[in-house]
């Protein structure tokens, strides 16, 4: 399935999921840019659950993570994991998104926004999870410079290498030591410093932070290799989430994941 042509054409194939039995579309208002952040909702079709946020598009010039997220609803691979309840945002920097940047269209990062005042799309994120609670999240992203994956897992998750060793089995991992400054193991950012004391000094939230602190430590932020074809890309994101929520489900039915299962 293809990427998106623009934020219309996303707005439109969610829309027409939306008429889909057992999910349901939200859309909340971004006042200040005259759009609305998409959000679909699809509770758990089994009795035990686990409560999934996935989002991608934060930043408007890293298609593969959105056209996954479509292609993971329209191929419903929900049903795969009937024991999950999911929160979608299919992309939460339109214009962005229509434009190619990184930066929404007044210039700024969506992903420093999420401390303090924000920025009309991180306001608008947080208005829309007010009540809600989540056991793990996704924040899917790309990196336009690297032909190899990593990961952000920023609280030692311990299902990152799962991941990591999932993707890699459709695509290539980076071998880099460093990426950005950062120190990389296995495909996997090891942070200096404990996330407690990043969130203290820094006021430049990633949403990912915001997630840690309001809703669960656990989760992760996969990185596509931006140099590689998109298709690919797509399809290690997908390898990404399937990895996730196969453990996700396991744990949902009440099946203790062994660890070090990486190694099979
Ligand atoms: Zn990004």
């Amino acid at each position: 399935m293809a990427k998106p042509a623009d934020y219309n054409e996303i707005k439109a194939r969610v829309t027409w999921l939306g008429a889909a039995a057992g999910l349901d579309l939200q859309s909340f208002p971004v006042p200040e840019i005259g759009l609305e952040l998409l959000r679909v909702r699809i509770p758990s079709a089994g009795a035990a659950s686990r409560r999934l946020f996935l989002a991608a598009g934060v930043h408007g010039d890293e298609p593969a993570a959105v056209t996954a997220v479509l292609q993971f609803l329209e191929e419903r691979r929900r049903e795969q994991y009937p024991g999950i309840d999911f929160t979608i945002y299919p992309c939460v920097n339109p214009d962005g998104f229509d434009a190619g940047t990184r930066e929404n269209a007044a210039g700024d990062d969506i992903n420093r926004s999420f401390h303090g005042e924000g920025t009309p799309e991180s306001r608008a994120l947080r208005r829309s999870l007010e009540g809600n609670r989540f056991d793990y999240w996704i924040d899917a992203h790309e990196d336009y410079a690297e032909d190899g994956y990593y990961m952000f897992a920023p609280t030692d998750s311990e299902w990152a290498a799962d991941v990591v060793a999932a993707v890699g089995k459709v695509g290539p991992v980076t071998a880099k030591p460093e990426i950005d400054e950062m120190k990389i193991v296995a495909g996997i950012v090891d942070h200096e410093k404990d996330v407690p004391d990043m969130m203290e000094e820094r006021q430049d939230w990633p949403l990912a932070f915001y997630m840690i602190k309001n809703f669960s430590k656990r989760g992760f932020t996969p990185e596509t290799p931006g140099l590689l074809d998109l298709d690919l890309r797509v399809r290690m994101q997908l390898a990404a989430y399937d990895a996730a929520l196969s453990m996700l489900s396991q744990e949902a039915a009440g099946v203790a994941t062994p660890s070090g299962s990486a190694a099979d």
